[in-house]
């Protein structure tokens, strides 16, 4: 039995386009072809494998804003957002391409004969990619474990599958012999699952939730299946009353409402020193009201609208705590909210301590160094966050105190493809991105040569 699923423009409401889902039989033949396929691209030669890689990066950057287009119909994702995202993919085929020529074992020196390590590809790899980042994420599971030697079966989420859908014939285009890079639109519950059931598929890269992710944690240690897991985030946005405040604050909004707040990576909670507080609550409330939510099309739009009406509801869910003050947002049809800033009454408010997912931000206060770093570890997540100060030695003290895998120090960014990204505690497991990303895609093999 086969289904389908009405993709939906969360700006409009509209129907863009029905998407045939793949049952599990349908999943099972393409994860055998990406196995067979597995049996060629392994021993395509390096040279030729980074070739083929930055051919499909080119690609990738020839239709941008074809890519772009498409993530804003159906994902609501800002103009500027969008192109950053469609960039993202065709950066890290780039930065990935030039992995194949300098994936280097080691020359051990052992007594009697020469030892040395090869780094193998796994097989046949999984990339299950949640509704927030369809783009980005997809592309940093599947760049190096191409580049690595492995084939992959990657599959969307069910909300958001068009442009995976585009990336999947796009590499075609670039060479990518067919079966190698395979796209299946499904349920989790049928194609993500089988991901993890299925023999033949050697590593699961998971992007999601913390529920399912441990879910699929349970489902990987039946076959001892590698792992990687970028889980759910509460991240710490610090700010010490030595920083330059207003810069402080005109980049809070941004950092917890970009994307509408979809983002693991959100500074949720905004931790500000007692003696700053006025004066940062005054520049970020005019930050926050200037922050354009509106058609995603538009190029001054700051924040589009929310996936889905249902994430609308979960995240209007958690405005019960005092509200300092909000923004705007448009009426009318779409999932739309206006960004929300909220002054919970104490540590164990939901608001808090989950999870939102939405454009709600919480902002407390903290009397020193040590109250700061014990709030922003107050959490079982630990992905990223932010400390703005202007003395060198507190942002180094801060930095190693929080558990948290992605700091940034006077600025909000997190993510880049040169460097490694994960979480701590129940943030996840593993690192993707950076120069060590091909580790988690190979396995080393130890070859001993006697001299005799
Ligand atoms: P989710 O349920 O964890 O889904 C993520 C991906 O896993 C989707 O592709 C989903 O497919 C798939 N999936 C679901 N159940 C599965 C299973 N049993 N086995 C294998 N794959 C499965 O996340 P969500 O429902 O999209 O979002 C729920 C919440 O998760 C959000 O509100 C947010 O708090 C968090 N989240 C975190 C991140 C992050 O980057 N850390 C990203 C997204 C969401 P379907 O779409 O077909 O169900
Ligand atoms: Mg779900």
């Amino acid at each position: 039995m086969s289904t389908s699923y009405d993709v939906i423009n969360p700006a409009t409401e509209q129907v863009v386009k029905n998407v045939a889902h793949l049952d599990l039989a349908a999943t099972d033949d393409v994860i055998e072809k990406a196995a067979k396929a597995f049996l060629s691209w392994r021993h395509v030669t390096p040279g030729e494998r980074a070739r083929l890689l930055r051919s499909f990066s080119q690609v990738v950057s020839d239709h941008r804003e074809e890519l772009a287009q498409l993530e804003i119909t159906n994902s609501g994702h800002t103009r500027s957002n969008a192109l950053w995202e469609a960039d993202n993919v065709a950066n890290t085929l780039m930065y990935y391409a030039a992995a194949p020529e300098r994936l280097f074992g080691r020359q051990i020196p052992v007594p009697g004969g020469i030892d040395i390590t090869f780094k193998e590809p796994l097989g046949v790899v999984g990339v299950i990619v949640p509704w927030n980042f369809p783009m980005p994420i997809a592309g940093w599971g599947f760049a190096p474990a191409l580049a690595a030697g492995n084939t992959v079966v990657l599959k969307p989420a069910e909300y958001t599958p068009l442009t995976a859908i585009r990336l999947g014939e796009l590499a075609l285009l670039a060479g990518i012999p067919d079966g190698v890079f395979n796209v299946l639109p499904g349920k989790g519950s049928v194609v993500g699952n089988r991901f993890v059931t299925h023999p033949l598929v050697r590593k699961v890269v998971f992007t999601g939730s913390t529920t399912v992710g441990k879910q699929i944690m349970v489902g990987c240690a039946d076959q001892v299946k590698r792992l990687t897991l970028e889980l759910g985030g509460k991240s710490s946005n610090i700010i010490f009353a030595d920083a330059d405040i207003a810069k402080a604050a005109a980049g809070a909004p941004g950092a917890v409402f970009d994307n509408a707040g979809q983002d693991c990576c959100s500074r949720s909670r905004i931790l500000v020193q007692k003696s700053a507080f006025d004066s940062f609550m005054e520049h970020f409330e005019v930050a926050v009201k200037k922050f354009r939510v509106e058609d995603p099309q538009l190029a001054t739009a700051d924040m589009g609208p929310l996936i889905s009406k249902k994430q609308l509801d979960v995240v209007e869910s958690f405005l019960d705590e005092p509200i300092a003050f909000k923004g705007s947002a448009p009426s009318g049809a779409g999932y739309w909210m206006a960004p929300t800033v909220l002054l919970p009454k104490n540590t164990q408010a939901r608001s808090w301590r989950e999870e939102i997912f939405g454009p709600v931000v919480s902002v407390m206060v903290f009397e020193d160094e040590a109250e700061a770093i014990a709030m922003a570890n107050d959490s079982e997540y630990g992905l990223s966050g932010s400390i703005w100060t202007r003395d060198v030695g507190r942002a180094l003290r801060v930095s190693h105190g929080i558990d948290t895998g992605a700091l940034s120090v006077n600025s909000n960014s997190s993510v880049r493809f040169w460097t490694p990204f994960g979480g701590f505690k129940q943030s996840g497991l593993g690192r993707e991105l950076g120069p060590d990303a091909l580790d988690s895609f190979t396995e080393v093999k130890n070859v001993f040569i006697s001299h005799d």
